[in-house]
């Protein structure tokens, strides 16, 4: 695993901060040896290749530790999210057939039944003696995994279903890894600000291993609030250089920022100017919130795009043109290709009677094949669902839909091809570029655009929004967009909620959305 040798190379810098105090490489090797040791004694005699080890602790050392334990004791750790439900939790620790449970002081009650209807070992982290003498012996740490070995399941964000468990393999973590810390630029001189949930890629891999296999520092904030952001970011003293979030946190970030006094309002520009890399990511990212981010620091918010399956397939350049709307180019050691359905065509020539609005696309739109080193081993326990995200040749359906236009040519996801996909009168309209012009209403907050099944038309368009005080009505909507939007994009229906409800990662669930009764 990569973070060990640069374990090695930087025992004393800071790996972790949390709650004001600082953690070194070295103590947190300390502490996940001590744990291996426990891991091992626990599990024995039950002898399995890369026992799952659950991990459920908040953001800062103890999850860290945790991580590294299991990893230490050739275990393959299964981050749970310290804000599920227990049927959840419970739904997991059975799934993944966890042997070990480790978890922190404060969630120790509150695990142990669950632990002991699932028949796993609980153990608490910081109880395990730690060996002071540890660091000697890091040499045999390196090397011990093998890359087909396996090294972490994580779930996925169930966005369109129950989670399910992707297991990835040491070889597929590293791969990402390095393309990562190469292409996004990270040193051990970085110093991330990490909000972000630790049972997802973006949160575990992006914001966290990363930044430990360059040695970089990892400084926790126990949730996302915009107030504890920016007044980190403002603070000079150990500067934040990198900062990752989910679209929804740049908005919230953003609201906050407009409601600051005028001089606190200059310093935060100048934060969010000082970091050298913000990177956006899980789903896409508005059109204005990355217009505001710009005009706030005067740079570009980073939009790469990947999948828990996939870990990360396209970036945005850290040097070079970032492109609002688009993610960019594969990462090193990923391809891509557009795959169109059979009877369809691409937007170079649009079909009779309809088209795509892609004029200019040089592939697709279609959907998103993917394959390299990158790429998940399979879904736990679902041997169906992984063959069929497979195809022949070793491609995986990502199940987006995604466009290669421009000069020079990037790639655009326009969406899920079976939620965000509208397939309306003959055309293929992308929700995703109506919820960007209905964003830059000033009346409307939040915003998600769905089809809805319609016997003559196919499907016919649907927005959901949240608005600011008195809400839009469907009428002034349309005429609204009449200069905004050709006429066969313009919703037909209408629903307003008082907010749009998301999961942990900010993103929504288009087909609960569909239940609601909309105005026509
Ligand atoms: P589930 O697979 O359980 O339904 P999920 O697909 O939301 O949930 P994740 O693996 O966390 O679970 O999310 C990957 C998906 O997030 C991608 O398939 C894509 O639809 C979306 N996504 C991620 N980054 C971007 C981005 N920059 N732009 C658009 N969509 C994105
Ligand atoms: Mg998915």
């Amino acid at each position: 695993m990569d973070i060990f040798r640069s374990t090695k190379k930087f025992l004393d810098r800071a790996a972790v901060a949390a709650g004001g105090c600082s953690y070194s490489y070295g103590d947190i090797l300390r502490g996940s040896h001590g744990l291996a040791k426990v891991i091992t004694d626990a599990i024995g005699s039950e002898g399995s290749d890369s026992p799952r080890i659950a991990v459920m602790a908040p953001p800062g050392r103890e999850y860290v530790e945790a991580i590294w334990g299991a990893w230490l004791a050739k275990g393959t750790p299964v981050p749970l999210c310290t804000s599920h439900p227990a049927g959840e939790l419970q739904y997991i620790l059975g799934d993944a057939q966890a042997k070990v449970l480790l978890t922190s002081p404060g969630l120790a009650e509150r695990m142990q039944p669950l632990a002991e209807a699932a028949n796993v070992h609980l153990h608490i982290v910081g109880q395990a003696s730690i060996d002071e003498s540890f660091p000697q012996g890091i040499d045999d740490c390196l090397d011990v995994w093998s890359p087909e070995d396996d090294a972490l399941i994580v779930y996925t964000s169930g966005t369109t279903g129950r989670p399910k468990g992707a297991l990835h393999t040491h070889g597929n973590l590293s791969a990402h890894i390095q393309a990562l810390v190469k292409s996004w630029e990270w040193s051990e001189n970085d110093r991330i600000l990490h909000v972000l949930p630790l049972h997802h890629v973006h949160g575990i891999i992006n914001a966290l291993h990363c930044a430990h296999a360059a040695g970089a520092a990892v400084e926790f904030l126990p949730k996302f609030s915009p107030g504890e952001v920016w007044k980190r970011l403002m603070r000079e003293e150990d500067p934040i250089t990198v900062f990752m979030g989910v679209p929804t946190m740049y908005s919230y970030l953003l609201s906050h920022y407009a409601g600051m006094a005028h001089g606190e309002q200059a310093a935060a520009r100048a934060a969010a100017s000082r970091l050298r890399l913000t990177v956006s990511g899980s789903a896409a990212c508005p059109l204005p919130v990355m217009h505001k981010w710009r005009e706030l620091s005067g740079q570009w918010l980073l939009e790469r795009y990947g999948m828990t399956e996939t870990n990360m397939i396209l970036s945005n350049p850290y040097r070079g043109e970032r492109r609002p709307g688009s993610v960019g180019l594969p990462l090193p050691g990923v391809e891509v290709r557009a795959v169109v359905e059979s009877h369809t065509t691409t937007g170079a020539s649009a079909s009779a009677g309809g088209g795509n609005n892609f004029p200019s696309a040089l592939e697709g739109p279609g959907e998103l094949y993917v394959r390299g080193p990158n790429v998940f081993k399979k879904y736990i326990n679902k041997p169906g669902a992984t063959a069929e995200a497979f195809d022949e040749m070793g491609w995986f359906r990502t199940g987006d839909t995604a466009v290669l236009e421009g000069t020079p040519p990037y790639w655009r996801i326009l969406g899920r091809t079976n939620v965000d996909i509208i397939k309306s009168g003959g055309y293929k309209i992308s929700a995703l570029a109506i919820e960007n012009v209905l964003l830059s209403n000033s009346r409307i907050r939040e915003c998600a655009v769905l089809g809805l099944p319609d016997e003559s038309q196919g499907e016919v368009i649907a927005a959901v929004v949240a608005c600011h005080d008195p809400p839009v009505t469907l009428d002034e909507l349309k005429e609204w967009l009449l200069d905004k939007l050709p006429p066969y994009q313009i919703p037909e229906r209408l629903k307003v909620l008082d907010s749009i409800p998301r999961n942990a990662m900010g993103k929504i669930n288009k087909k609960e959305l569909r239940q609601h009764k909309f105005t026509i």
